[in-house]
């Protein structure tokens, strides 16, 4: 007999809880037949509505239903991460408590893993139903990712991914405070199948993110996986190098000629102003990076457990 443990992040979902569990039980029927044994484990990310208490109540009812409750929000990132530390099962998958994961393609990801895949990782490839401000970024995102990440991060990719024992354990393997599932998915390899889904509605409850909350993820996912802005800011010192060489002999040779060195003020205040600002930014990306390394060398727990809540 095999286990699969199936990852639940939730923050205040107290009423999407029971939608996604019956869900989950009516797609999960096919396990059976394979022997594979189903493990429910919901992390519960600091939610301040019922969630501990909705999850205690399936728990009573149904003895495969665990719950991780955290001291306080840690983030979807961090867990994942308890999560999988967690699961110590020969397959796991992590799945939105909103029913935007469709638990109904559990049985074709299942259909991959037999074929030999380490994991099978999916995509929406339309994003109807969210603001099309939304959407537009995080096209942006994903192209702009492409360019200055090695690692793959696909478009519309999911965290919803099913993965085998020696897949998680090298996720886990990554222990890193600044945490972009996303990323390290790709990061770590293995041979990858990926389904493409249309996107669903949230079942109920609301989204976590704001605009600004993805704003600021997406740039931790481009700090965490790629070193590129600081070579640009490199080139970017060496280009204005160049250009105030130039400008230095432009201004030599005026002078032989004309006489009037002081001529022009205004535009060498706009070239100082100018200059000032590209030096911030450069120091400002230079910052990121330090900050980041700063957090990493702190070795700080990623989450904590709120022992009475676990079960
Ligand atoms: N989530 C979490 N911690 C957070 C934010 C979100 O565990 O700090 C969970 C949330 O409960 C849900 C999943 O992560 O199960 C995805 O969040 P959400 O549906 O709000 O994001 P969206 O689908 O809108 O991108
Ligand atoms: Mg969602």
């Amino acid at each position: 007999m095999s286990e699969l443990t199936v990852i639940v992040p939730c923050k205040n979902e107290e009423e999407a809880i029971p939608l996604f569990y019956d869900e989950l039980i009516r797609c999960t029927a096919f396990l059976s037949a394979r022997n594979v044994e189903l493990k429910v484990l919901f992390i519960d990310d600091g939610s301040t509505d019922g969630t501990v208490a909705a999850v205690r109540s399936l728990h009573d009812r149904d003895a495969r239903v665990h719950l991780i409750s955290f001291s306080r929000n840690f983030g979807k990132e961090a867990a994942m991460y308890a999560g999988l530390k967690a699961a110590e099962s020969d397959y796991t998958v992590i799945m939105d408590a909103d029913l935007q994961d469709p638990p109904s393609l559990l049985e074709e990801m299942f259909s991959y893993i037999d074929q030999g895949y380490d994991s099978v990782a999916t995509r929406r490839v339309t994003r109807k139903g969210e603001p099309p401000v939304r959407s537009f970024f995080a096209r942006r995102f994903y192209k702009l990712m492409k360019k200055l990440s090695d690692t793959e991060i696909m478009d519309g990719a999911r965290d919803y991914r099913l993965m085998t024992r020696q897949f998680v354990d090298a996720v886990l393997a990554m222990t890193e405070y600044n945490r972009f599932t996303k990323g390290i998915f790709g990061w770590v390899g293995f041979d990858t199948k990926w389904i493409d889904f249309e996107n669903v509605d949230r079942s109920a409850g609301k989204t976590k993110w704001s605009f600004w909350g993805l704003v600021k993820y997406s740039l931790e996912g481009i700090t965490a996986f790629s070193t590129k802005p600081l070579v640009i800011s490199s080139l970017m010192g060496i280009f204005f190098c160049f250009v105030a060489f130039v400008m230095v002999i432009f201004i030599i040779v005026r002078k032989l000629i004309f006489g009037d060195p002081v001529d022009g003020w205004a535009s060498l205040a706009t070239i100082i102003v100018f200059v000032g600002g590209v030096q911030f930014f450069c120091t400002g990306i230079l910052g990121q990076y330090i900050a980041k390394a700063y957090l990493e060398v702190k070795d700080r727990p990623l989450y904590l457990k709120n022992d009475k809540n676990c079960f």
